[in-house]
C-alpha cells in the first residue's frame, strides 16, 4: 500500500519505529476510504518488512594494496594495527620522509599530535572528515575510492588550503583502508589516456590537462558542480539512427538556441494529498540565434543571425519570430515558390506569444520547419541528387 524508509540506528525505539509505521498506515488507509471509492477496509492480509544493512564508508587497519595501485608505485599504505589510518595518513602528509615511508613508527605518532582531531571518532567516516576541516582551518582532504583498476572521486574538498591531501579508500571484504596518495598524476596517468606524460588533473571531474593556465580555467565551471565519477562509452561506441523510413526530407531546416535569464515563482503550498505540478522557475528568453542550413549549401548559405535583449522588459521570443518569419519569406521569394506560405491566425498567436519549440536537455531548440512547397525543376533535380 505504501513504502515506508525508515533508518534505525542502534540507538533508535524499535517499539517507537513500529508504532509510528502503524500508525501511517491507519492514516493511509482512512484517506483511501475518504476519497469516496466505496472500497472498505477489512483486515491486513500480509505485512512485509524488509531490512538491509547499513555500512558507512570508513577507513580503519592496514589492508594490502591491490596489485595494480602497488605497480603504480603512487600511494604509502601505512602499516597500522588500529583503526587510526585517517591520522597516520595525515601525519605522513606532513612530514614525509625518504625511507620505509608506510611504518607509523613512534616518531609519526608524536607528529600526529600536532593534528586537532576533536570530536573525532576512529575509523573516520567520510561525513566526520567536514568535522576534521573543521578543526583544522588550513587542511583541506580529498578521498578517492578505487574499483578494478579505476580511481574515481568520493569525497572532494569544498576549500582549497594550504595543505590539500588526497587519501585512497581501499577497501577488502570487511576493512575499509585509507592510503595517503603521494602522486596523484602517476595514480590516474593510463586511466585517461596512454600518454604517460604527467598531467595536471581536476580532482572532481579527473579530467586531465597539460597546464595550470588549462586546469584553473576548467575548474571555473567544474568547482560549481559535484564530484563525479565520468564514466565514458567504450571505444567504437556508436549511436545510430534505424527508423530512416520515419524521417522527413525538406529542403531547409532551421536550428535555434535561446539563452534564458530564471527567476523564481512564488506560488502557495499546494494540497500534498493530491498530485499536482508546482511551477518554481521562469525562464525569461534574454537571447537567441538560428541557423538556416539548406541541403545544398551551394543553393543557399546564410550566417547565424542573433538577437540579444537591450533591456528587461525587450521582447526576445516576439523578435526571434518577427525575424525568422522575414527570413523565411525572404528564402520563400528567392526561390519563388509557388504555393505560398500561409500564417493563420492561430499560428501567429502561438508563435509570437510562446514559440511552439521543443527544448532539449536544457536550452537547445531545434525546429524544423516542414516546408511543402514543390521546388523550381532544377533546383529538385539537385535536391535528387545531394540526397542520394
Ligand atoms: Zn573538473
Amino acid at each position: 500500500m505504501k513504502l515506508l524508509i525508515k533508518t534505525s540506528a542502534p540507538s533508535t525505539d524499535v517499539n517507537e519505529l513500529y508504532n509510528n509505521a502503524g500508525d501511517k498506515i491507519k492514516e493511509s488507509m482512512a484517506s483511501f476510504q475518504m476519497r469516496g471509492s466505496n472500497w472498505r477496509f477489512v483486515a491486513v492480509q500480509k505485512l512485509d518488512i524488509n531490512t538491509v544493512q547499513y555500512k558507512p564508508l570508513k577507513g580503519s587497519s592496514y589492508i594490502p594494496r591491490p596489485k595494480y595501485l602497488a605497480d603504480k608505485k603512487a600511494i604509502i599504505n601505512l602499516k597500522n594495527e588500529d583503526n587510526q589510518c585517517f591520522k597516520w595518513c595525515w601525519a605522513r602528509a606532513l612530514n614525509p620522509v625518504e625511507k620505509n615511508s608506510q611504518r607509523a613508527t613512534e616518531e609519526l605518532r608524536k607528529q600526529a599530535e600536532a593534528l586537532n582531531g576533536n570530536g573525532i571518532t576512529f575509523p573516520v567516516t567520510l561525513k566526520e572528515i567536514d568535522k576534521f576541516e573543521r578543526n583544522n582551518t588550513d587542511l583541506s582532504v580529498n578521498v578517492f575510492g578505487y574499483e578494478k583498476g579505476f580511481v574515481y572521486p568520493l569525497r572532494i574538498s569544498k576549500h582549497e588550503r594550504k595543505h590539500a591531501v588526497d587519501l585512497l579508500l581501499i577497501s577488502n571484504d570487511s576493512i575499509n583502508h585509507y592510503c595517503l596518495i603521494n602522486n596523484l598524476s602517476r595514480l590516474l596517468s593510463g586511466q585517461v589516456s596512454n600518454n604517460q606524460k604527467s598531467r595536471l588533473f581536476c580532482r572532481r571531474c579527473l579530467n586531465s590537462f597539460r597546464s595550470n593556465e588549462a586546469l584553473d580555467k576548467h575548474k571555473r565551471y567544474c568547482n560549481v558542480h559535484a564530484a563525479v565519477w565520468l564514466k565514458m562509452p567504450k571505444p567504437g561506441t556508436k549511436l545510430t539512427f534505424k527508423n530512416h523510413n520515419r524521417s522527413l526530407r525538406v529542403p531547409f531546416i532551421v536550428y535555434a538556441d535561446f539563452e534564458s535569464f530564471i527567476k523564481p515563482i512564488h506560488t502557495c503550498q499546494p494540497d500534498p494529498n493530491t498530485s499536482y505540478n508546482k511551477q518554481h522557475q521562469k525562464h525569461t528568453p534574454s537571447s537567441f540565434c538560428y541557423y538556416i542550413k539548406c541541403f545544398n549549401d551551394d543553393v543557399y548559405e546564410h550566417e547565424p543571425v542573433s538577437g540579444v535583449a537591450q533591456g528587461d522588459d525587450d521582447d526576445v521570443a516576439g523578435k526571434f519570430v518577427e525575424t525568422l518569419e522575414a527570413h523565411i519569406k525572404q528564402i520563400y521569394r528567392q526561390f519563388k515558390f509557388p504555393k505560398r506560405m500561409t500564417f493563420t491566425k492561430a499560428t501567429k498567436k502561438g508563435t509570437r506569444e510562446q514559440p511552439n519549440v521543443i527544448f532539449v536537455m536544457g536550452s537547445l531548440v531545434v525546429i524544423v520547419l516542414e516546408i511543402t512547397v514543390t521546388l523550381r525543376e532544377d533546383l529538385k533535380e539537385q535536391h535528387t541528387m545531394a540526397a542520394t
